[in-house]
């Protein structure tokens, strides 16, 4: 069971999610919990002040984090031994971090590993204080350190899970503590350690990845992501009035949603539950008699389309070169390239000339364009979006593609990519049309 920021974000909440935990005591849950709503985002300002060695700024806030923490304790556990523990914890924990930050502070030098340091502490310090406030309820919950689970390489700030320590390590770590008698237990989502033991976290949203990941290691019945909303909806509630929630989808339904987009998941949570075949089922904690969202193998899921998934900000680049007619190795070449400088590519579209491609925005191409350059030219675009429909065969689907074009009307297409999967129909379009095409799109697909 994976609680978000959301669903931890305040004493009442802490306090309906432990409803919730208190409900499923049967089932033996392990509990991963996000840092509070907001908190991560602090912690991030943390860092960059301390890399500014601006010291005032990071003293600041983290006394916010402190006394956020502190709040919330003192709304949710009653005065006695567990709040005492729990104050005592998070004191510990802050001043911690206080003489770490002065340290970076000093040296005015942020490393990948400082940083990490530095924004793992939202989980560690939600894991806490749920920890305590669980126990004060009554409830015999066993605390496990993800960073002695959760074993990562690569990008400290974006780990690649090492699946055979991990399905190593996680059941040996929980066994610990149910053997120990704790019928429930509790960790933190995101974070992690490199094999020589540095401080390391999952990515932005990495919380949902933790959840499967453990899921997968204990072979768990069920992977329940507890967010905001109720369950996976038609397209962002943020965005799109009208949506509604999605009963049931496939694996890759939901993997492609998250890939192109849609916040609701992280988009590698799916990849572990495949592996096991275990359903994800996405519940609102605000709501927890929704039936939410079940995730299950594809042969289980009609066709059809499911979602509107979108990228706000993307780069779009136009390649263009007369020596690519009818010449071999062109595109080889280009996409060596991207390859050499780790740009990753979403959408590609090619003519006889031209060669169109979509990447994530934040991605830096200065070099890439410099290569590029030598042999074509190349113009970059940033103020384009990126629609995607997503269901199981939509691409197959007779007459949809009509349906969705003609929620196109008013606008410029810059890119259609549909066919390379099954499940994924995607548009480019200019940003500041995005709203209206969500919305045209939406009441055009889904409003029934
Ligand atoms: P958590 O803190 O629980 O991880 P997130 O904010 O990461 O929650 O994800 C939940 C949010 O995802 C929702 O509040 C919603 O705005 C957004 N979202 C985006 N696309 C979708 C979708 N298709 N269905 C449901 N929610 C979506
Ligand atoms: N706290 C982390 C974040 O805000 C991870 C998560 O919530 O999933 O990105
Ligand atoms: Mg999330």
């Amino acid at each position: 069971m994976k609680f978000g920021g959301t669903s931890v974000a305040d004493a009442e909440a802490i306090s309906r999610m432990i409803n919730i935990v208190e409900s499923k005591l049967d089932k033996n849950p392990i509990i991963v919990v996000s840092a509070m709503a907001k908190v991560t985002d602090l912690l991030y300002q943390i860092a960059d002040a301390a890399e500014q060695k601006d010291e005032a700024t990071a003293r600041a806030l983290v006394s916010d984090l402190r006394n956020r923490h502190t709040t919330v304790i003192n709304g949710l556990i009653p005065d006695g031994p567990e709040r005492e523990k729990a104050l005592e914890e998070v004191y510990r924990i802050c001043h911690n971090l206080e003489v770490f930050v002065e340290a970076v502070c000093t040296l005015g030098e942020l490393t990948p590993r400082s940083k990490a340091t530095i924004i793992s502490n939202g989980e560690r310090l939600s894991s806490v204080v749920i920890c305590y406030a669980m126990r004060q309820r009554g409830i015999n919950v066993g605390f496990s350190d993800a960073r002695k689970m959760i074993i990562v390489t690569g990008d400290k700030l974006k780990g690649e899970p090492d699946m055979e320590a991990i399905q190593e390590l996680v059941p040996k770590k929980i066994a610990l503590r149910t053997d120990a008698g704790y019928p429930v237990v509790i960790t933190q989502g995101f974070i992690a350690t490199t094999p020589e033991g540095d401080a390391a976290v999952l990515g932005r949203g990495g919380s949902d990845y933790t959840a499967s990941l453990i899921g997968m290691a204990m072979n768990a019945e069920t992977i329940e992501i507890w967010t905001d909303v109720d369950g996976v909806k038609t397209a962002d509630p943020r965005r799109v009035a009208n949506t509604h929630s999605i009963e049931r989808i496939a694996f890759e339904e939901a993997a492609e949603m998250a890939h192109f987009g849609a916040k609701v998941l992280h988009p590698l949570t799916i990849a572990p539950a495949v592996e096991k075949n275990i359903p994800v089922k996405v519940l609102n904690s605000m709501n927890p008699t929704s039936p939410g969202t079940i995730i299950l193998q594809s042969d289980q899921i009609e066709e059809g389309a499911k979602s509107i998934s979108f990228k706000e900000k993307i780069l779009m680049l136009n390649i263009f070169s007369p020596k690519m007619i009818d010449v071999s190795g062109f595109l080889q070449r280009v996409f060596q390239i991207f390859a050499k400088h780790n740009v990753s590519v979403d959408l590609i579209s090619t003519s006889e000339a031209n060669i169109s491609i979509t990447m994530d925005a934040g991605q830096d191409l200065t070099q890439v364009v410099e290569e590029l350059s030598e042999f074509a030219e190349v113009r970059v675009f940033d103020d384009k979006s990126q629609v995607s429909i997503i269901g199981k065969n939509v691409a197959n689907q007779r007459g949809l593609l009509r349906w969705a074009l003609a929620s196109l009307n008013n606008v410029t297409v810059y890119m259609i990519s549909q066919g390379a999967s099954s499940v994924n129909i995607s548009f480019v379009v200019d940003r500041e049309n995005l709203d209206e095409v969500l919305q045209e799109m939406h009441n055009i697909l889904f409003e029934y």
